[in-house]
């Protein structure tokens, strides 16, 4: 098939490289001139895992292309996805400036029929938006098609090679049929491709986002009862997730969730919510819970050091908001680092593959290390915000000997606190 896919994110090239993968035809669009010749070169703006070689497969073979110019890839294409960003606008909701200007581009390019789909995550109803969007500029035929994307970042070309699952939100029937014939290579062993109306289709997104971060939060609040009480969340978990009906996902307590979705699609939701009178309290209570988790992390490092950290320094493990991705948007790394630097803290940060992306929200506030152990040195405690693999099984023994005072605030639950007693740590983590 022929496909132009608008805006190269995480979605959008990992979307256009895995289609292209397949034998399709890929134009990907991106207003970003320099990070479209850096694609054109096979250069990767995004650090995602194996993503390189499969763009660099497709722009080897020919089926890969990239371009600034929806007026080239539109007309060369049958079914154009767009999957720009659609961040969080002020008052929650989802700012669709580049949603619609990428419509408008589209349409201003037609040249005949096209399926338009939308995996940019969009307001409940927004598939008639772009429809008027695309109407008011030209008099071709289309159709637009709710296709929530899934994948997450960090396996996201194992996501999307073999998701879980396929929504495609259309009342058309020829639709959903060349939906679903563009998606059959990656659901071979049988994952359903659900074929439901755009409204629910653009709803299951919002709900499955929500649940997540609700269940992330039942755990946290859960955390905070095993302190009280002397219970071990990780006992409580394991517990938990041996229950079929539960399953062992997101269940780990920690610093909360963050990353470019969650956040933003929970406070999505609770506004669409609110402005039709439909109350969500349980997604504002896990929205709520998640905010004081931070607070929470703060007030153990507070509690330790006392509220004037001016004279102390804290090494930083992990500044992504999950590992295996350089992705720091809503990163509780980038919250928490902020919160020490007002209280005075110096900050000695490492991260495997993010430094770059912290440096452009938290500028020259941090000093960025080179490695780990580097980043201990001469500091007073080490904070874990990210559980990257290479923080999992450390050193303790170099840990403890670099640190000014071996002191471990543990947000991501790596270790058990009774060996980190032993080897002498003073050692915080959560529900335990
Ligand atoms: P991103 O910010 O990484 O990428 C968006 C890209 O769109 C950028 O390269 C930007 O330059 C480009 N762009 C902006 N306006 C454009 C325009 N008018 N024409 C062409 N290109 C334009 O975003 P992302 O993380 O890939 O997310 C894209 C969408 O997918 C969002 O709605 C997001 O909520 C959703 N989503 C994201 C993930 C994820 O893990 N990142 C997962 C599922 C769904």
């Amino acid at each position: 098939m022929r496909i132009t896919v608008i805006g190269t994110g995480y979605v959008g090239l990992v979307a256009g490289a895995c289609f292209a993968d397949s034998g399709n035809d890929v134009i990907c669009v991106d207003t970003d001139r320099m990070k479209t010749e850096a694609l054109k070169r096979g250069e990767i703006p995004i650090y995602e895992p194996g993503l390189d070689q499969l763009v660099r497969r497709g722009l080897k073979e020919g089926r890969l292309r990239f371009t600034t110019s929806a007026a080239e890839a539109v007309p060369a294409s049958d079914i154009i996805f767009m999957a720009v960003g659609t961040p969080m606008a002020t008052g929650g909701e989802p700012d669709l400036t580049a949603l619609k200007s990428a419509c408008e581009d589209v349409a201003r390019a037609m040249n005949g029929y096209k399926v338009i789909v939308n995996k940019s995550t969009v307001p409940i109803g927004a598939h008639k938006t772009v429809a008027e969007w695309i109407r008011a500029l030209t008099s071709h035929e289309f159709d637009v098609v709710a296709n929530p994307e899934f994948l997450k970042e960090g396996s996201a070309l194992e996501d999307f090679l073999k998701p879980d699952r396929v929504i495609i939100g259309t009342d058309k029937q020829d639709v959903y049929v060349q939906m679903s014939e563009l998606y059959s290579p990656f659901v071979r062993q049988g994952n359903p491709v659900i074929w439901t109306d755009a409204v629910s289709a653009e709803i299951t997104k919002y709900a499955c986002n929500a649940f997540l971060a609700t269940r992330i939060s039942f755990m946290n609040e859960l955390a905070g009862l095993c302190e009280a009480v002397g219970g071990d969340i990780e006992e409580v978990r394991r517990g938990m997730s041996s229950d079929d009906r539960i399953g062992p996902h997101f269940l780990y307590a920690g610093l909360g969730y963050g990353g470019s979705c969650f956040p933003k699609d929970v406070r999505a939701l609770l506004s669409t919510a609110k402005g039709i009178g439909a109350p969500m309290e349980i997604v504002t209570a896990a929205e709520a819970a998640n905010a004081r988790q931070k607070q929470r992390f703060i007030s153990q490092i507070t509690g330790h050091f006392g509220a004037d950290l001016s004279r102390k320094t804290f090494a930083v493990w992990g500044l992504s908001f999950k590992p295996n991705t350089d992705d720091v948007r809503e990163s509780p790394a980038i919250a928490v680092i902020q919160e020490l630097l007002k209280a005075g803290a110096s900050i000695r940060a490492y991260d495997p593959v993010a430094v770059a992306n912290a440096r452009t929200v938290l500028g020259e506030g941090p000093k960025y290390c080179s490695g780990s152990y580097h980043a201990l040195e001469g500091s007073d405690a080490v904070l874990i915000c990210t559980d990257w693999n290479e923080f999992r099984n450390p050193d303790l023994v170099r840990v403890k000997r670099t640190l000014k005072t071996p002191v471990i605030f543990d947000g991501r639950n790596l270790f058990h606190p009774a060996q980190m007693k032993e080897l002498g740590f003073k050692y915080f983590s959560f529900g335990r």
